[in-house]
């Protein structure tokens, strides 16, 4: 359940202040980039200037929520004064200031009130008006609350943007994290204009061959360990050169191999170009998967966490392996 006194403090905030800054994790997917996108269209309605500063820019997929080229990949020479004088910051689908990167950095001591709203289990407090509900689908779950709560209105951008942050978080209305109320919210965007067949072409059915390519790759490239139980894979930095993909093309594989039969967890090693690793943990919900991830520096939910390691997967693969395998010892 989302707090009623913190929405409360919030909907005053969105009320009073005239200048936001709007930011989400590194890497954004569709539930950071979706939460963005509503909140920045709710407060442009109500006469508000936003600014969307991220690590990273929107990936293609996801470019329909950025028709107007809001989404700032940030640059503190040239966007650290407007994050420094904003009224109010609100940082969204995430609780964990290393995973802001250069914005997390140039906010983290400024006195500038900055409310967190997310639904990530997370031992660190981020932000002075904090709205978590680890019982969300999606932040936009939890934005779609927000707004209803400020008296709305919604319009068709907005249902759109939520419904992204429904649709990619739970898997399609398929993960765990799916809820009667995430099906409730679902129906409400509908109502208020998503087209539901429309967003799933824009944000599924537009990759690129290389891209089901790199996929194919990864199928044959399983790995099995504990009788089955384990499925884990390795994208390596020049598989992803030689393919002429990108790291973020390799979203949702790590959900896949839980298709089969027997397989309780999956992990997946993504080398990106800096020299690190991205590491993907999926269980199919029977163990849970976080505490690990936790262990090596991540985080994240039960049944999905990642981790960002400094170095090449070969480094850390048995050691990681290996507490995975623990789980069924
Ligand atoms: P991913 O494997 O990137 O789809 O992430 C799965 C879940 O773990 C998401 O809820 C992420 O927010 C969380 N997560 C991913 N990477 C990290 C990380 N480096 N640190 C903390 N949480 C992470
Ligand atoms: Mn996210
Ligand atoms: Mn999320």
């Amino acid at each position: 359940m989302v707090d009623q006194q913190v929405m409360e403090r919030i909907k005053n905030c969105l009320a009073q202040g005239q200048r936001f800054a709007i930011t989400t994790h590194v890497n954004p997917d569709g539930d950071g980039l979706g939460a963005e996108a509503a909140l920045a269209n709710f407060l442009e309605e109500r006469g508000k200037d936003v600014y969307i500063f991220n690590s990273n820019p929107v990936p293609d997929n996801y470019d329909f929520l950025n028709p107007d080229k809001k989404f700032l990949t940030y640059d503190p020479r040239k966007h650290q004064e407007i994050l420094l004088t904003v009224d109010y910051i609100l940082i969204v689908d995430i609780s964990d200031w290393q995973r802001l990167r250069q914005v997390g950095r140039d906010i983290r001591d400024i006195s500038t009130t900055k409310i967190c709203i997310d639904h990530h289990p997370s031992q660190e407090k981020v932000g002075e008006v904090r709205l978590i509900d680890q019982n969300a689908c999606s932040t936009g779950e939890i934005v779609y609350q927000l707004i209803e709560y400020c008296g709305g209105p919604f319009n068709k951008t907005i249902a759109e943007a939520l419904y992204t942050c429904l649709v990619t978080d739970t898997g399609s209305f398929k993960f765990s994290n799916t809820t009667a109320k995430s099906f409730e919210i679902a129906g409400k965007l509908i109502e208020h204009g998503a087209n539901t067949h429309e967003l799933y072409q824009k944000i599924y059915e537009r990759q690129s061959y290389n891209k089901v390519k790199l996929f194919a790759y990864v199928l044959n490239n399983l790995h099995f360990e504990k009788s089955g139980r384990v499925a884990w894979f390795a994208v390596t930095y020049d598989v992803i050169e030689n393919l002429g993909v990108q790291q973020n093309d390799t979203e949702g594989f790590s959900d896949y191999p839980r298709v089969i039969d027997g397989v309780e967890v999956t992990v997946m090693f993504v080398e990106t170009e800096k020299g690190t690793t991205k590491v993907s943990l999926r269980s199919k919900g029977n163990v849970i998967i976080n505490k690990i991830a936790q262990e090596f520096g991540g985080g994240g939910h039960p049944f999905a966490a990642g981790i960002m390691l400094n170095g090449g997967y070969k480094e850390y693969k048995d050691k990681l392996l290996s507490e995975v395998y623990r789980l069924f010892t």
